[in-house]
């Protein structure tokens, strides 16, 4: 493969020997790809601050294809995020983003759709969108993008029309009662919260961040960490670290 260079997004990283570090990327061209960068831990490092967690920039690295991790040649800002990284509220939802897509993409399957969603929720949350409504709308459309969307427009296990009474939400869609409790994993699901989910991804992207949807909005956010608990095998650890932050800050759950 030899040198390659593609727009990237830090997802992840941690230390390797004495002044090593092992980055994950989030790339344009070639989807997740993890790559060693030599003396990044220096103080006179040349990545300098480049290599922070959900930073986006142009990644110049080589494939000695002996090994699973590339060397990460040169990493230059494009986009800091920094203010991502400055509210525990923001952070956390970062955090769960970058994890859904870790967890969920395979390395180097290339998916630049997805690389153009969590580059516009990092953007989002950089800016003066509320961090909870940008990890739903990133939730209801990464699942599409996946290809994982959930059926909203009729029970998946019986073909009943939707609507009907006391809808569940499993992993391929809506579930009616019935079959809901014969399945026995799909979560309630509210008629509003139905509709919103329908919205927030037939909708532009900046009105999805924008129309108010009062408590529904929670109520969206759990169901969406359901929906990504299944596809990864268990719940996401960038969850609970959210769940905590609201605790710590319950004025930053809650409004529209
Ligand atoms: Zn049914």
């Amino acid at each position: 493969m030899g040198l390659g260079r593609t727009a990237a997004i830090v997802i992840g990283s941690f230390p390797l020997g004495e002044s090593d570090r092992v980055v994950t990327f989030y790339s344009r061209e070639h989807g997740k790809i993890r790559g060693v960068a030599r003396a990044a831990r220096r103080i006179r490092s040349r990545f300098g601050g480049a290599l922070e967690l959900f930073t986006q920039g142009e990644l110049v690295f080589f494939d000695t294809g002996r090994s699973d991790l590339l060397r990460i040649d040169h990493f230059d800002i494009v986009r800091p995020f920094n203010r991502v990284r400055e509210s525990l509220d923001a952070l956390g939802h970062a955090a769960w983003i970058a994890e859904c897509v870790t967890r969920l993409t395979a390395d180097h399957d290339r998916h630049p759709a997805l690389y153009g969603l969590l580059a516009r929720s990092l953007r989002a949350l950089d800016g003066a969108a509320r961090p909870a409504r940008v990890a739903v709308c990133f939730g209801a459309r990464g699942l599409d993008v996946l290809g994982h969307r959930p059926r909203l427009d009729a029970c998946v296990d019986c073909g009943r029309a939707w609507p009907f009474p006391r809808p569940a939400l499993g992993a391929g869609g809506l579930a009616c009662e019935p079959c809901a409790r014969a399945a026995g994993d799909a979560l309630p699901i509210s008629p509003g919260a139905v509709t919103a989910l329908d919205r927030l991804r037939a909708l532009a992207w900046e009105e999805a961040l924008g129309i108010p949807l009062g408590r529904l909005e929670a109520e969206l956010g759990g169901l969406l960490e359901a929906q990504m608990s299944r596809l990864i095998g268990q719940p996401t650890r960038a969850s609970r670290f959210v769940r905590e932050v609201g605790r710590l800050q319950p004025t930053s759950g809650g409004r529209s």
